[in-house]
């Protein structure tokens, strides 16, 4: 077959102190095998290579959920987590595939991108994942959503106090916000501290690593709900860009 990926079970093993069993390894395999033909009418991603998209699309994402090294402590059994502007399922799909204890909602505002997502949870046969067609701004004032995630992953969406205010409102009191991001300044970190005191969160961690095939530099913002938002958040649709708090 062409167009394997790789099995990187040492640098699993090494970097998040796990390895996919066979059933998760052959899921990595069918998801990258439908990105690669779904990318044939749709522009799902650039990263197309099986190294590449190892390591930017299932390593990444990953990552992002090992707070402090520890793979998962940030997802507990039974964790209601939710991906902002998943695209074609990123850091959403891997995370379903590898907690089948937690409920992931899959949420982006372009509908061509679930419906998408929608054929891949079947072929995968994925029933620990719920798709959804919506607005951060919008569902952040929806009851249904408000305070309602134990975890919200949140990657190449926006800027940083963006995704806080996207995140935050959708967060229980003690829920955790991920924010994905390249590069990272001190400056970033104090604008940041700004926006999350008047969200209800704390800056709990910033996590600075290699990616272990390019060396490329990443970070993942880890932001703490430790109070109600305020009504007033998320602001109208567009306003969180357009005057970023
Ligand atoms: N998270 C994916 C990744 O890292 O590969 C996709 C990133 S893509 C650059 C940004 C996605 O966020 C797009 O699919 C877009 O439709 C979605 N998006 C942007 N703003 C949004 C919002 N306010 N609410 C919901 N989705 C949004």
């Amino acid at each position: 077959m062409t167009n394997s990926l790789p099995e990187m079970a040492e640098i699993w093993q090494q970097t998040l102190n796990w390895q996919p069993s066979d059933h998760q390894q052959a899921q990595f395999q069918r998801l990258y095998h439908l990105i690669l033909e779904g990318n044939r009418q749709l522009n799902l991603t650039r990263i197309t290579d099986p190294q590449e998209f190892w390591e930017k699309h299932l390593w990444d994402s990953l990552r992002g959920i090992a707070l402090k090294g520890e793979f998962i402590t940030s997802l507990k059994e039974g964790a209601s987590v939710i991906d902002i502007g998943t695209g074609a399922g990123f850091p959403g799909i891997p995370v379903t595939i590898i907690a089948p204890n937690c409920t992931i909602t899959l949420m982006d505002s372009t509908r061509k991108k679930i419906t998408f997502i929608e054929t891949v949870l079947t072929e995968l046969a994925l029933t620990n994942a719920k798709t959804l067609v919506a607005r951060a701004e919008e569902i952040g004032q929806q009851s249904k959503h408000r305070q309602a995630y134990d975890v919200a992953l949140i990657r190449a969406v926006g800027t940083a106090s963006v995704c806080a205010e996207y995140t935050l409102p959708l967060l229980k009191q003690g829920g955790l916000a991920i924010i994905y991001r390249g590069n990272w300044t001190e400056d970033e970190t104090t604008g940041l501290e700004n926006a999350v005191k008047q969200l209800g969160g704390v800056i709990e961690a910033i996590e600075k690593f290699t990616t272990p095939l390019s060396q490329s530099i990443r970070h993942c913002v880890y932001l703490r709900k430790v109070a109600t938002t305020a009504v007033q958040f998320p602001r109208a649709t567009g306003v969180p860009t357009q005057k970023p708090l």
